[in-house]
């Protein structure tokens, strides 16, 4: 397996590769939710890419960018044992200059929800990604459903900009209790993370109550008296293309939750 740390090297090597290319980005620190995508990604291409890039311009003044979970090593010998091609790990240095042009969030769909909460994180999503995608020029890219309106905003980003690239969802990826696997989990006490359960609990009653009710608002009470969270953000219904809804649609709804247990902030769905 290839590491590859400068865009110079990643783009060198991507020229030498005749045939189809599945790119799965990450932040590191990888867990079963990332391994499913790359395993997509392996059965579906002739080469896969992983990258692995804790990118500072998607962090807002204040949180996690210092103590985001870093594991180099662990994460390469994951990537071997999935078959692999090469891995991406550059460097901020590497990949930002002075005085960039910049990717704008759209300033509606990139201002909700996470974009509200962390106003500012979605261009600095787009932006990597945007570089991410001029690098490796993949064929197809993965992206967990997890971050529901990430996956959506990429998909207008490739739309709007007129990327060459098959955008391939993956389903979110749960701890056996039904916890929504992320990096972040691993800053929550055993106390804490009883009570981070409640987040998935209260998105699979949702699910079952949308089959006998269309009532958000009845659905949303019910969520609240399962929800044992420190501070919710937000509990929202919006459609697939993140409109915000006033009746559930069948096979047209993403309900949302974002909360801190804690001081980790959690976010989780449900696609119904
Ligand atoms: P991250 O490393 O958190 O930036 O995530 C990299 C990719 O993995 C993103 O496309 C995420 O949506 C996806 N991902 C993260 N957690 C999960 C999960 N539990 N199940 C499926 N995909 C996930």
């Amino acid at each position: 397996m290839k590491i590859l740390k400068t865009p110079a090297e990643a783009i060198e090597y991507r020229k030498s590769l005749k045939g189809t290319l599945g790119f799965v980005p990450t932040m590191g620190a990888l867990h079963e939710g990332h391994l499913s995508l790359i395993k997509k990604a392996r059965e579906e291409n002739d080469f896969v890419i992983v990258s692995i890039f804790v990118n500072p311009t998607q962090f807002l003044p204040g949180e996690d960018f210092n103590k985001y979970p870093r594991r180099l090593e662990a994460d390469f010998e994951i990537c071997k044992r999935a078959g692999v091609d090469a891995v991406f790990t550059p460097s901020p240095e590497n990949m930002y200059s002075e005085d960039e042009i910049l990717v704008k969030a759209p300033k509606i769909k990139g201002y909700i929800l996470e974009g509200f909460f962390r106003p500012g994180h979605f261009d600095g999503v787009l932006q990597v990604v945007n570089k991410l995608f001029n690098i490796i020029r993949p064929t197809r890219a993965y992206f967990g459903k997890k971050d529901a309106q990430q996956l959506y905003l990429i998909k207008q980003m490739v739309k709007n900009f007129f990327f060459d690239i098959e955008i391939i969802e993956g389903e979110t990826i749960r701890e056996k209790d039904g916890l929504a696997m992320s990096s972040r989990n691993i800053y929550l006490s055993e106390e804490e993370r009883k009570r981070a359960l409640s987040i998935s609990k209260a998105l699979k009653r949702a699910a079952k109550l949308s089959m006998s009710t269309k009532n958000i608002e009845k659905i949303k009470e019910e969520m609240l008296k399962i929800l044992d969270v420190d501070k919710l953000q937000y509990i929202a219904f919006v459609d697939r293309d993140f409109n915000y809804i006033e009746k559930i649609q069948p096979n047209n709804t993403i309900i949302l939750i974002a909360a801190y247990v804690g001081s980790t902030r959690l976010i989780d769905n449900i696609w119904i």
